[in-house]
C-alpha cells in the first residue's frame, strides 16, 4: 500500500481526525499510488495517523477515512459506513413517522462518506461523487441502493464544481431505473414534486426541513412574508402552521411556477406567490409603509469562494436590514446564510449592524442550523454551513 508522510509539523490536524490532508500538508508520497488508492497516512516519524483515499491531482491529497490502523477500506468498510447512516435516518430520527420521505441519505463528511452524497426522493434516488476516489467505487454505492431500497430509479447528479478537479469526467445521467423527470415526495407532512434533473441543487433544499417547521410553529395567526422561497416550501409551513395571510417571493418564474403548483397540491391557493427580485419587492414594501409579522430571508449563497466573503457580508447586511424594516414591530425575522465562508460570528456581527441600520431592537431566540440529516462531523466543522436565525424584531 502506498504512504503519504505529512510535513513535520503539519499533523495536528490529522490527529484530530480532520479528513482532508491539502497538498500542502504532504512531505512525501512513497510507493507510487495511483488516483482513488487506498493510502496510509504518516506523520514525519512514520507513525500512522490514519488511512484514506489518494488523488495525486485534487487539492485534497488524501481523504482520511479511518484511525484505525487494523481497517481495511473495502467494500464492508463502505458497507458498515452506509448502513450507519441509514439507521440515523431511519431509527433516530425517524422520518418517515414526521411525514417525510424526502430527504438526504448520506451526507458527505458529516456521515465518515468524505465525497458521497445521496439524496432520497420517496422511491428515487439522487448520488452525487465530489471525489474520484468514491467515484470509482460508484458500483457498489449503487449496488447498495439497488439491494437495500429497490429504487424506482438513481440519478446521479454530475453538478458540483470541483468534478474537473478531480478527474472526474463522467456526466452524469440516470444509473437505475427509468428517467423520471418528475418525481413525487413529503417533507413534514406537505407533498411536492420536483424535476431530478433541472430542479435546483439535487432537487430539493432538504436543510431546511426542521427550520421550515419551527417557522410552522411560529406562524399562527401570522402575515408572513417568505423571500427567496423557491418552490413554496416555507410558505407551505407557515400556511399549515395557521398563518394568516401568506407572500413567496422568488425571481424564478420556474420556481415560482413549481410553488402554485404545490399550493394547490397542498390545498393552500390562499399563498400569493409573486415573481419578482426580492429586494426590489422589500423595497416596495418599504416605500408602502407595509410589514409583516413574520418575514423570511433564505437567499442564494452569497459567498461562494473565500474572496467573496466582504462582499457577501455586505450584502448580507443590507438585505437584513430591509428585511428586518419589513418586520412589524415586536414581529420575527428568520433569516438565513448558507454560505461556509460566513461563520455564524460573522452572520451575528452583521445581524446586529443591521439591526443598527435599520433602527430596530433585535433579540437572537434561535440560531439555528441545518436539519439533522445534515449532520456534521466533529473533526470537520467545515460541514456547517447552514446558519438560520430566529430573530425577534421591536
Ligand atoms: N427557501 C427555499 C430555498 C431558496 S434558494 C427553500 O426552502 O426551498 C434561493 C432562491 O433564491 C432560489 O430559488 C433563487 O431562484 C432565488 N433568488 C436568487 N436571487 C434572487 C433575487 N434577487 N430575488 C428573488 N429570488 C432570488
Amino acid at each position: 500500500m502506498g504512504a503519504v508522510q505529512i510535513r513535520k509539523g503539519k499533523a495536528r490536524p490529522f490527529w484530530f481526525r480532520h479528513p482532508w490532508v491539502f497538498s500542502g500538508a504532504v512531505d512525501r508520497v512513497r510507493g507510487n499510488p495511483g488516483d482513488g488508492d487506498v493510502v496510509d497516512v504518516l506523520d514525519a516519524d512514520q507513525s500512522f495517523i490514519g488511512r484514506g483515499l489518494y488523488n495525486a491531482r485534487s487539492q485534497i491529497r488524501v481523504r482520511v477515512l479511518t484511525h484505525d490502523a487494523d481497517e481495511t477500506i473495502d467494500d464492508a468498510f463502505f458497507i458498515a459506513r452506509l448502513d450507519r447512516a441509514v439507521a440515523l435516518r431511519r431509527d433516530i430520527l425517524r422520518l418517515d413517522a414526521q411525514g417525510t420521505d424526502g430527504y438526504r441519505l448520506v451526507h458527505g463528511e458529516g456521515d465518515g462518506l468524505s465525497g458521497v452524497i445521496v439524496d432520497r426522493f420517496r422511491d428515487h434516488f439522487v448520488i452525487q461523487f465530489s471525489a474520484l476516489g468514491v467515484k470509482q467505487r460508484e458500483g457498489l454505492f449503487l449496488d447498495y441502493l439497488r439491494e437495500r431500497f429497490d429504487p424506482a430509479s438513481i440519478y446521479e447528479n454530475a453538478n458540483f464544481p470541483y468534478r474537473e478537479a478531480e478527474g472526474i469526467e463522467d456526466e452524469g445521467g440516470v444509473r437505475h431505473g427509468e428517467a423520471s423527470n418528475e418525481v413525487a415526495f413529503s417533507e413534514n407532512g406537505i407533498d411536492y414534486v420536483t424535476d431530478l434533473e433541472k430542479g435546483q441543487k439535487t432537487g430539493f433544499y432538504f436543510d431546511q426541513r426542521d427550520n421550515r417547521r419551527a417557522v410552522g410553529s411560529l406562524a399562527r395567526g401570522a402575515r408572513v412574508l417568505d423571500a427567496f422561497c423557491y418552490s413554496g416550501s416555507f410558505a407551505l409551513n407557515a400556511i399549515r402552521g395557521g398563518a394568516e395571510q401568506v407572500v413567496g417571493v422568488d425571481s424564478s418564474k420556474k420556481a415560482i411556477a413549481l410553488a402554485r403548483r404545490h399550493a394547490a397540491m397542498n390545498d393552500a391557493d390562499a399563498i400569493e406567490f409573486v415573481d419578482a427580485d426580492a429586494n426590489a419587492y422589500l423595497r416596495d414594501v418599504a416605500d408602502a409603509n407595509r410589514t409583516f409579522d413574520v418575514v423570511l430571508l433564505d437567499p442564494p449563497k452569497y459567498a461562494v469562494a473565500k474572496k467573496d466573503q466582504q462582499n457577501a457580508i455586505h450584502r448580507y447586511r443590507e438585505l437584513n436590514a430591509a428585511g428586518m424594516r419589513a418586520v412589524e414591530p415586536g414581529g420575527i425575522l428568520v433569516t438565513s446564510s448558507c454560505s461556509h465562508h460566513v461563520s455564524n460570528a460573522d452572520f451575528e456581527a452583521l445581524l446586529n449592524e443591521a439591526a443598527k441600520q435599520a433602527g430596530r431592537f433585535v433579540q437572537f431566540l434561535q440560531c439555528r442550523g441545518q436539519s439533522t440529516d445534515h449532520p456534521v462531523s466533529s473533526a470537520c466543522p467545515e460541514g456547517r454551513y447552514l446558519k438560520c436565525f430566529v430573530i425577534r424584531v421591536s
